[in-house]
């Protein structure tokens, strides 16, 4: 038997040890010897540095040479915190941290990971955020990532996101095929396939045709918009259930009677300001969370989250369905 990867084990005191961190799984192993307290320290869960072949160095199995030991290892094994030596994943690769991380919460890891390889996503709008979300989903094992922006990288697109000075003036979807590759060599970039999802970055505010247009194909869309100083990743969009972009064009323009003519200023002809590194990053990594939420557990996301300058925190704000949009209506 051995820890699941990832799990630490420290000393609390003399007689007692603590294996996991986190408060949903962690547990104290208490009235132990010191012979216990130092075995079981010995089976700290952290991985050891990867060789060029990409496998780890060996976890260590947890003692069991007593009888006690035996027993908290049995008890370690029903808390999940410990698997069969046989059931360790000894290759680490693409999404290998992200399965290690589900089998923590649920034991759910390897499967999760199957999934997301079957999963296409595509990325519309290659500004930093957006490939920022393109590569983070790649990196995260999803197994086919499109991205569409035949657009020229700017200089104010190098950064964080991974765009270089060499890389201005060229075609941005080829360089993020590229950098989603480098994330991820197994990485499919094209694909006949509809996808599962489509993350839709936009600027200003959300383009009522495109939206028109997505909303049409039943695609599951992300909408991700970047303003002057803030950027609103939501809501994910699922045909019949829950807020489309439309519902929130129509809350707005309740409170707001001229947001249609100003959304169309802004939205057409598309102007992309610069984008902010920090807010990029947060946005990027927000919106990839909400696409894995949706591709892991088909979690559609009826809410936007507003990250703005100067703290890029995230901001939840939930929306409803608008009693006059339809859409709604239109699939049930
Ligand atoms: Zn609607």
């Amino acid at each position: 038997m051995r820890l699941r990867e990832g799990l630490r084990v420290v000393r609390r005191s003399d007689t007692e040890v603590q294996v996991g961190t986190d408060p949903r799984w962690a547990v104290r192993v208490t009235d132990l010897t010191p012979d216990e307290v130092v075995a079981l320290l010995a089976a700290d869960g952290t991985p050891g540095p990867s060789g060029s072949d990409g496998s780890s160095t060996a976890r260590r199995a947890l003692p069991a040479h007593t009888p006690r030991l035996r027993a908290i290892c049995d008890q370690l094994v029903a808390a999940q915190l410990a698997e069969p030596a046989s059931e360790g994943r000894s290759v680490r690769g693409t999404g290998t941290a992200d399965a290690h991380a589900w089998d923590l919460q649920d034991g759910s890891g390897g499967a999760r990971l199957a999934a997301r390889g079957r999963q296409v996503v595509g990325v519309l709008g290659l500004g930093p955020t957006g490939t920022t979300a393109a590569v983070t989903l790649a990196a995260a094992g999803v197994g086919t990532v499109l991205v569409d922006d035949a657009r020229p990288v700017r200089s104010t697109d190098v950064g964080a996101s991974g765009y270089r000075w060499s890389d201005v003036g060229r075609r941005r979807d080829t360089v993020v095929a590229r950098m989603v590759r480098d994330a991820a060599p197994r990485v499919a970039v094209e694909s006949v396939q509809v996808p599962d999802l489509v993350v839709v970055v936009e600027h200003g505010a959300t383009d009522p045709v495109r939206a028109a247009d997505v909303l049409a194909t039943g695609v599951p869309h992300l909408s991700v918009v970047v303003r002057e100083a803030d950027v609103v990743v939501g809501p994910l969009v699922v045909d019949g259930d829950g807020p489309c972009l439309r519902c929130l064009d129509l809350h707005r323009t309740d409170a707001d009677p001229a947001w249609p003519v100003v959304a169309q200023g802004l939205s057409r002809p598309a102007r992309d300001g610069d984008e902010v590194g920090v807010l990029a990053g947060v946005a990027g990594a927000t919106a990839a969370a909400a696409a894995l939420a949706y591709l892991d557990r088909r979690e559609p996301l009826a809410a936007t989250y507003e990250i703005g300058l100067p703290d890029a925190l995230p901001r939840r704000r939930d929306w409803a369905v608008h009693p006059t949009c339809g859409c709604t209506a239109q699939s049930t």
